[in-house]
């Protein structure tokens, strides 16, 4: 695997693997990796040629000044996973890699409502700072394939919306979730949990199965049956939500539009998001 710290050796080094007409496929991250990132990259290595992992813990996109400082970092570890998971390229940039003018006077993207509702409406900002890095990232990579986690369902209709308005031709696969034998999904925040809470943790996945089974039979009952799952096993929900996969519309009962739950809720100071279409 090739080390890159700055944008410029690494956009020199791919054109001219590009030249020679090898296919780029990219996995972009914040780090602290596990078994859900690396699936990531063993999609992005059945269907291209060079597969470029980034790591890069973007401070636009935390709303809470906290979080980010307590983001974990595992950097030895992260680098010895992607060796074992064969990704060709590390790109590891500084901050003034990405924002060589600094993070004040950013652009805004026009996300059609997206960056409004569920994460958005609980982080407010959050998805235009994904939006700063990843255009960034996209304008340095140009990968022909972007391979991301549907554990992030909204950041990836986000990231789809960015792609298209911006004219960027790389093509977003979506891909499964990972999760713990428990049910869990993969998450580096989980590093930050104590072994009781990550037990507790499961009441996600628990409560989004609750919602998989009864949603469409007992509606706002099946609801309350999953907050009741949450709230038992001591987590705080931002939001338990049935939505519309593709505007991600709050849905109600007995609508038959495809339907997704989704689910952000704390355990102790960590936020964890899950979901599950229906
Ligand atoms: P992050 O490092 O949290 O920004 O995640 C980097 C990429 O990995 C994003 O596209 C995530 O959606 C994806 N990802 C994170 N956790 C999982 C998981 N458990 N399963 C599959 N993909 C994941």
């Amino acid at each position: 695997m090739i080390l890159f710290k700055r944008a410029v050796d690494l956009t020199g080094w791919l054109e001219k693997e590009k030249a020679g007409g090898r296919s780029v496929g990219f996995v972009p991250t914040m780090g602290a990796l596990h078994s859900g990132h690396i699936s990531l990259i063993a999609i992005s290595k059945r269907s291209t040629q060079i597969t470029v992992c980034s790591i890069f813990i973007n401070p636009t996109q935390f709303n809470d000044a906290r979080d980010y400082q307590k983001y974990p970092v595992t950097l030895e570890n992260d680098i010895a996973l992607l060796e074992e998971g064969g990704a060709d390229v590390l790109f590891l940039p500084a901050i003034g890699e990405l924002y060589p003018d600094g993070t004040k006077t950013l652009e805004q993207y026009d996300l059609n409502g997206l960056d409004t509702v569920l994460e958005g409406q609980f982080r407010p900002g959050h998805f235009q700072g994904v939006c700063q890095v990843m255009f960034r990232l996209l304008q340095l990579v140009r990968p022909d394939r972007l391979f991301m986690g549907q554990k992030d369902y909204q950041q990836c209709m986000v990231v789809q919306r960015l792609l298209s308005r911006m004219g960027l031709h790389s093509q977003l696969e979506r891909c499964p979730i990972v999760r713990e034998p428990g049910g869990l999904a993969m998450s580096s925040r989980n590093l930050r949990l104590t072994a009781d809470q990550r037990e507790r943790a499961t009441a996600l996945y628990r409560a989004l199965q609750h919602l998989k089974e009864k949603w469409h039979h007992s509606g706002d009952d099946a609801l309350a049956g999953a907050a009741t799952i949450l709230r038992e096993s001591g987590c705080r929900s931002d939001y338990i939500c049935v939505a519309d996969r593709d505007t991600l519309q709050p849905l109600q009962p007995g609508d038959s539009r495809p339907a997704i739950a989704l689910i952000a809720a704390f355990l102790g100071e960590v936020r964890l998001i899950d979901n599950m279409p229906l």
